[in-house]
């Protein structure tokens, strides 16, 4: 049987990539939908058949618990708003995947991992990216050491953000900014390709260019993420800029994705010529692996503890633009990506 997935908040990535990717799906499929919207839940109840009785909104959300076709709740939501729907779901005794990053700060993740290890749920986080073949082959080259030991990392995503999430400008229920929403994708990228945990970080943000749209959030960080053996990753998160990159210099060459970290279309060279691989569906692969693993009772590869990482390291690079200094990382989760 197909697991059954039910969607909480209907915006952009909801729409445009979720629900999309959910048709393209062989482990599950979109089962029901939480949303504070009638348009909205008539708009997708037509669209993608959904019964009446799978249709909730944020006061009924909590009867999800009595509905069987429901297996897993994918929380969609405002990042601010991610804890509580997590802790939510888990109470429900649903399976629950929780959009990046997954919350404002460690004891919120904490809390989200104790609700769902309390309730024998699992939990994971939509890093779409590992289970994306281009930086699946980052990992291995880096991680295998195929062009020596790497020395530097370039990870860098920026994009000009607009007002279609007012959130993400850090108005409303806040929890925005570039280092949050695609500065995490540098973190991963950076520990994914070194495969080892950075041991401090050190933070500056950018200046900022437009007082009215970045005066409840930064504008852009540069921050560095230094390795247990001196490699350092210079790091570039911008809602203001447009790039997209990930590379590696290593003693004998060097590997990279430019684009890295977008829904298709990336692309992979190495000092050695170009990369020859396919761009898939990433949410569909993402979805159906935690599907897989709940059908056959195996470990996420990408848990709350991941997740919980990265937000860790998220605190200190905001404490090190903050103080100017160095900050050690040395407490963070210690757990690395697997693909
Ligand atoms: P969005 O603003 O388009 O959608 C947020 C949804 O939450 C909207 O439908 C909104 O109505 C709903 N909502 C409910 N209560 C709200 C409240 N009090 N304030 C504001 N909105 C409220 O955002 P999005 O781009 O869909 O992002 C949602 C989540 O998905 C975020 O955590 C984001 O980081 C994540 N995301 C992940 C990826 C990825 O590639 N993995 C891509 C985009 C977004």
């Amino acid at each position: 049987r197909k697991l059954g997935i039910a969607l909480v908040g209907l915006g952009q990535y909801s729409e445009g990539q979720l629900a999309p990717a959910l048709e393209k799906t062989t482990n599950c499929r979109l089962a029901g939908i939480v949303t504070g919207t009638p348009d909205k839940a008539e708009k997708w109840k037509s669209k993608y058949s959904i019964p009446e009785k799978n249709i909730y909104d944020y006061k009924t959300f909590d009867k999800i618990a009595d509905n069987p076709d429901i297996d897993i709740v994918y929380v969609v939501l405002p990042n601010s708003m991610h804890a509580e729907y997590v802790i939510r779901a888990a109470k429900a005794g649903k399976h629950v995947i929780c959009e990046k990053p997954m919350a404002m700060n460690a004891e919120e993740c904490q809390q989200m991992i104790d609700a769902c290890k309390k309730a024998n749920r699992q939990l994971s986080i939509g890093y779409r990216l590992h289970f994306e073949p281009h930086n699946q082959e980052m990992m291995r080259l880096g991680q295998k050491e195929t062009f020596g030991k790497i020395n530097r990392i370039v990870a860098e995503n920026g994009q000009v953000q607009d007002e279609s999430s007012p959130w993400r400008l850090g108005r409303g229920v806040g929890g925005g900014g570039p280092v949050r929403d695609v500065g995490v994708y540098c973190i991963q990228g950076a520990i994914y390709t070194k495969g080892q945990i950075p041991i401090a970080v050190t933070a500056r943000k950018h200046p900022v260019t437009d007082t009215e749209k970045f005066s409840k959030i930064e504008e852009g960080m540069d921050f560095s993420l230094y390795f247990p053996d001196g490699t350092i990753a210079a790091c570039k998160a911008s809602f203001n800029d447009k790039y997209n990159k990930l590379r590696a210099e290593a003693a004998k060459g060097w590997f990279e994705l430019a684009p890295a970290y977008a829904y298709d279309g990336l692309e992979g060279r190495t000092s050695q010529g170009k990369m020859e691989i396919e761009n898939v569906p990433q949410q569909a692969h993402q979805m159906d692996a935690f599907a897989n693993c709940i059908l056959q009772n195996k470990p996420t590869t990408v848990p709350g503890e991941l997740g919980k990482r990265d937000v860790q390291l998220i605190e200190a690079i905001f404490e090190a633009a903050r103080t100017g200094q160095k900050v050690s990382t040395k407490d963070v989760v210690q757990v690395l990506d697997k693909s």
